[in-house]
């Protein structure tokens, strides 16, 4: 018997025998008892599904597409599942492109909109040696190829989370449940498929899928599969920095910011994520200015408005790069050179764990910088800084540090004043800072002469 097939089998035996089954049964639910409608779903998803369908292929709706609009949401994107192979997938549809080596898939690309179709995935137990090759695991138990195909059953078994795991087949408007998706659906619940170890082990990234789900829709996470993170949390750090890169971005640009990062705090896992915050923050560095971006940033997306994943990087690494600096100054570096240094050491240390692509790290860094010059206004220095590339961004960073209590109010309503008034009024503003500013200096720089 090949070596995995035994393991798979194991992990159904004693020891694991305690957690919960999965409920193998197939549960059609006809459509005078479910919410998922035809109208529910975008042009592009339908016409591919239909296409499909025509050729004489299975195609069903799968994954966040059923479980958003079963809970009356409007879903992010449209996936579907079907029995046809990536390459007659591409051959159907001429604005399509096969992707991914690890999961070969095809996107389907209409516009903007892109629809994402995956081949049903077998079980182990169709791994036989001729498709060694199509189903790999590292030594830990990662998965690290996974292009065995199956029946929609086994696809079913294949897919994380239980309400992920629901199809909508767009013949006879019927959900197919394999998992017990709807039940956890009505009970608010998030669990893993199969044994909730085994699963985060082929695939760490699961566990921050869990907590992105969580946040996302407000979810428990049922006991088993809550259990092992907090141990297995380290396991992140075998993925890709550049994929963690991609799933930080979800975590904190869907508009369930903040409690993602209550979620990942209460888990460990941002020690995987974000280790030098995370470190930071248990020296005693407070946590308020990143919750109070990502609250800002949760309520910008609500508006719909956009957000930086530099923003969001400056806020999540603050207060590891203001530990960094003060320990320079406290060593006796001065303070710019102290900030340099530091920029740089946080960053290098960051991209081991996460990927910031240079695009990125770039306009943090000048975010950071700015938080230095923005309190600089004598002469002509506040014209120049308001026509820095990055001030914008600086002058909303500046505010949310503001309102997070981390420094004195004033500062940023003088910038907000500053930009909404004229030649005349700026002209004014600036020689108040002038008449004022000298004073204050003198007076910082006194007990500085003495000692
Ligand atoms: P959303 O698109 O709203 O973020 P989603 O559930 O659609 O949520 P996707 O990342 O689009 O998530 O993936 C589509 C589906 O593919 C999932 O619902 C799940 O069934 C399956 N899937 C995705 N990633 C994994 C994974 N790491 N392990 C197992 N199944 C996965
Ligand atoms: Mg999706």
């Amino acid at each position: 018997m090949p070596k995995k097939l035994i393991e798979r089998l194991r992990s159904f035996l004693p020891g694991n025998a305690k957690k919960k089954p999965v409920p193998f049964t197939r549960q059609v639910i006809p459509r005078d008892q479910h919410t998922v409608s035809r109208s529910n779903i975008s042009e592009p998803g339908k016409k591919v599904l239909n296409r499909l369908n025509n050729a004489g292929f299975e195609a069903y709706l799968v994954g966040g597409g059923v479980r958003d609009i079963l809970l009356g949401g409007r879903p992010k994107d449209f996936d579907i599942a079907t029995d046809a192979t990536p390459e007659q997938v591409h051959e159907l549809f001429r604005n399509s492109r096969l992707i991914g080596r690890r999961f070969r898939i095809v996107h389907v690309l209409f516009g903007r909109e892109v629809i994402e179709v995956t081949t049903f995935r077998g079980s182990a137990g169709n791994s036989d040696d001729e498709e060694e090759d199509d189903r790999k695991t590292s030594e830990h138990g990662l998965l690290l190829r996974d292009n065995v195909y199956g029946n929609m059953a086994e696809d079913a078994l294949r897919r994380d989370f239980t309400v992920n795991a629901l199809y909508y087949c767009i013949r006879d408007f019927s959900v197919i449940d394999f998992a017990g998706g709807i039940e956890d659906l009505h009970n608010r619940q998030l669990r893993l498929i199969g044994d909730p170890e085994t699963r985060y082990r082929e695939d760490p990234v699961r566990m921050l899928r869990a907590v992105r789900f969580a946040a996302k829709l407000d979810f428990e996470i049922e006991p088993a599969t809550e259990a092992p993170i907090p141990e297995l949390a380290p396991l992140l750090t075998h993925i890709p920095p550049a994929r963690l890169f991609e799933e930080v971005l979800k975590l904190f640009s869907a508009g369930y910011g903040e409690a993602s990062f209550e979620l990942l705090t209460r888990y460990g896992l941002l020690e995987s994520l974000f280790p030098e915050t995370a470190r930071a923050l248990a020296a005693g560095e407070p946590d308020t200015l990143i919750r109070q971006a990502l609250r800002n940033t949760d309520s910008r997306i609500r508006q719909g408005k956009s957000v930086t994943p530099y923003f969001l990087y400056a806020a999540m690494l603050w207060p590891a790069l203001q530990l960094e600096w003060r320990t320079r100054q406290d060593e006796g570096e001065p303070i710019q050179p102290a900030l340099h240094q530091a920029i740089a050491m946080v960053i290098g240390r960051q991209v081991q764990a996460t990927a910031i692509p240079k695009r990125f790290s770039g306009p943090m860094k000048e975010i950071w910088e700015m938080q230095m010059r923005l309190p600089r206004r004598h002469g002509k220095r506040a014209l120049v800084t308001l026509e820095h590339p990055r001030f914008r961004a600086a002058y909303d960073f500046l505010l949310v540090r503001e309102s997070a209590g981390e420094i004195e109010p004033g500062l940023g309503q003088w910038w907000t004043d500053f930009q909404a008034t004229d030649d005349n009024g700026r002209e004014k503003m600036l020689s108040q800072v002038e008449s004022a500013g000298p004073k204050k200096r003198r007076k910082r720089r006194k007990p500085a002469n003495k000692t």
